[in-house]
């Protein structure tokens, strides 16, 4: 019974609840299969079932979590479920969740050295790992944001700075000495630059997006040849955004010849892989990090594909002094007289959590080895999948499948409108709770995408979407036929 209006929750029951909360997660994790992948609750429904007002005496911890069930559970997307193959497919793993409860538990602000050792000095050695890991020079150095929005806008705020014009200190606004600031990136590149470039008083007029080949490649000659008429119209050139593993398709920017142009022009490059950074884990894939020594910084997001729970980003910088010339402000109270590196410098946030906690328990956990084969065997999946729809009549593949995830689309003989039937399959499979799919859009065609990347996902599971997806269609057809 909850009686006590100081302190915290009575240790035993803290034990009790904790053995329970553990066994519930447990739980959680082996009967995922059952539950719909998507919520299937009408918007608004969980709110309108929640009282407007926090209650005035505490409850029993019982109470909430019956809560958790009855309430929460519906409203939830299952991002851990075997299915779940939109967007990304992301998912933790238990010692991933492990990392998060004693974060939690131990609740530092890791801001200056002092209030923070531990994560001071574990995070600079973890993404030593990782690196070495991706095979990454050495001249890199790693640290961690919430997500890659926030990493690239680091980074583009580097970019700037580098430009040595005392934006620091006197701003953009009423600047009649200010040149127009341009950045590149690919039509396929993701949003994230966009909000970057909006945040930091850029504008959106400064971005331009290049054109991108017919696999969906950044163009490098259309590259160069709007950098150059940029300096012809005495705008200033000053950062390019290349893409390892583009959102939409997973395509790969020539970081090689990307490099050389800004090299020769005196640009930023920054590379983002998000997404595909942790598939950098396999020797075999590494040649797609050519040229990624001439980058500046370059983005990878443990928390999408590498078991690591939301979220965890890190952003690999050649010159960490200018991050900290970008970003270090000490008020009286921060001062300290050790020398030693205090996180609050190298960003926008001044206390941070202990996030490489977490990222240390995966990699002991599953070791270098364990972390490769699971990656490994999910581009083999997505392989298979590649296969079959390339076998089958009805349906045909979008984009190359270079990681793990397939763009593709169904075009059974005698049906008209294929982006119709396609966002009609789709919604259809996601509405029944069965597998998630999300879809882009490629060359004004409706695709669907379907990513692998559960630590849960097998073989059967990509059956079963297949199955499902191959009835969909056969049954369209014959309703078709019937309406002809
Ligand atoms: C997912 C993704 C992002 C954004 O990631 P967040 O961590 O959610 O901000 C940026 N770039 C690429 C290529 C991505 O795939």
């Amino acid at each position: 019974m909850k009686t006590n209006n100081l302190g915290d929750m009575p240790k035993e029951e803290f034990r009790r609840y904790g053995h329970q909360l553990v066994d519930w997660i447990a739980d959680y994790f082996e009967k995922m299969e059952d539950l719909p992948v998507l919520s299937q609750i009408e918007p608004n429904s969980l709110r309108d079932n929640l009282p407007d007002t926090a209650p005035e005496k505490g409850e029993d911890f019982s109470d909430i979590f019956k809560d958790v069930d009855e309430l929460i559970m519906p409203a939830v997307t299952h991002w851990n479920h075997p299915n779940f193959h939109g967007l990304f497919s992301t998912s933790t793993s238990s010692v991933g969740v492990f990392g998060e409860m004693l974060t939690a538990a131990f609740d530092m602000k890791a801001m200056l050295w002092r209030t923070s050792p531990a994560s001071t000095e574990l995070e600079p050695v973890v993404l030593g790992w990782l690196r070495r890991m991706m095979n990454l020079p050495e001249v890199f150095d790693g640290i961690i944001y919430d997500t890659a929005s926030v990493s690239t806008l680091h980074a583009i705020a580097m970019a700037r700075e580098k430009l040595n014009l005392d934006i620091r200190k006197k701003g953009m606004s009423g600047r009649t000495d200010l040149p127009l600031l341009r950045i590149y990136c690919s039509e396929q590149t993701h949003s994230s630059i966009d909000k970057a470039v909006l945040l930091l008083g850029l504008g959106t007029d400064a971005i331009v997006k290049i054109p991108v080949n017919d696999r969906f490649e950044m163009d490098t000659k259309q590259l160069r040849q709007e950098i150059s008429d940029d300096i012809m119209r005495g705008h200033k050139p000053f950062c390019v955004v290349a893409t390892i593993g583009t959102t939409s398709t997973t395509a790969v920017d020539d970081v090689e010849k990307i490099a050389e142009i800004c090299r020769r022009n005196e640009i930023f490059l920054h590379v983002d892989m998000a997404y595909a950074g942790s598939a950098m884990v396999l020797p075999e894939l590494q040649h797609h990090l050519k040229g990624i020594e001439k980058a500046d910084s370059i983005v990878t997001n443990p928390h999408k594909w590498l078991f690591t729970p939301f979220d965890l980003s890190v952003l690999y910088v050649k010159d960490v002094d200018l991050l900290k010339q970008t970003f270090s402000l000490i008020a009286e109270y921060l001062k300290v007289t050790e020398s030693v590196t205090n996180q609050m410098d190298y960003g926008i946030q001044l206390g941070r959590r202990f996030r490489s906690l977490k990222l240390w328990f995966v990699m002991r956990y599953f070791g270098q080895e364990g972390l490769r084969s699971r990656i490994r065997d999910h581009i083999r999946l997505a392989q298979l999948f590649t296969i079959w729809v390339e076998m089958s009549e009805d349906f045909e593949i979008m984009s190359e499948t270079t990681f793990s995830l397939v763009c593709f689309r169904a075009c059974p003989k005698g049906i008209e409108d294929l982006d119709v039937l396609n966002e009609r399959i789709m919604n259809e499979l996601n509405a029944s709770g069965e597998a998630y799919l999300s879809h882009t859009k490629l060359n004004g065609k409706f695709t669907l995408r379907l990513s692998v990347g559960s630590i849960r996902v097998e073989e059967r599971h990509l059956k079963k979407v297949w199955d499902l997806l191959r009835k969909k269609v056969s049954r369209k057809r014959a309703k078709g036929h019937k309406e002809e």
